[in-house]
């Protein structure tokens, strides 16, 4: 598969990233992902977004949050994170190839066959297969659905809910 980042952009990246961890567990996790921890994403010092001003005898809005080292803060985001979409692109990449790698048609099928039949909104299937896995294509996620809807029993009782489906795979037949 090829890298949406070359090289460079990577390194640069990586570099940016490790001269602003500060080995606070909490502080860089909130960093890779490019939530400002001056305000904790907040956008406002302290994370206090109302603050009591005396002369007022009213509560204010908070001061606005002024960023974390050389970053500036825009509402809570770290501005110019060079790494926060890449390590989100990764993270998306690992996902979808553990997906590849444990997906399994029968199996993906009896899953929706077992939580279909409790969910309050069977169409929610469709969004539990894409969660699960990641990888697969409409026209796969429709499938293992609609066969899990089958062997659930589902399909035939709430036909209307599920006629868009199989009007999808009838005209993908076609
Ligand atoms: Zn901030």
């Amino acid at each position: 598969m090829t890298d949406l980042y070359t090289k460079q952009e990577r390194t640069e990246a990586r570099k940016e990233l490790q001269d602003c961890l500060t080995g606070v567990r909490w502080e860089d996790e909130m960093i890779e992902d490019g939530i400002c921890p001056n305000c904790a994403g907040t956008g406002y010092q302290d994370a206090e977004d109302e603050i009591w001003c005396d002369e007022e005898q009213d509560y204010i809005e908070g001061n606005e949050c002024d960023g974390w080292g050389i970053y500036g803060c825009d509402e809570g985001e770290m501005r110019g994170a060079s790494w926060v979409e890449i390590l989100q692109y990764d993270r998306k990449q690992a996902d979808r190839k553990a997906s590849l790698e444990r997906y399994d048609f029968d199996t993906a099928v009896n899953e929706v066959a077992a939580y279909a039949k409790h969910m309050e909104d069977p169409r929610l299937a469709g969004q539990q297969v894409k969660i699960d896995y990641p990888h697969l294509g409409r026209y796969e996620r429709t499938k293992v659905v609609t066969e899990g809807m089958r062997k659930a029993g589902l399909l035939k009782e709430d036909f209307t809910i599920w006629a868009f489906m199989e009007d999808f795979l009838n005209h993908k037949k076609n």
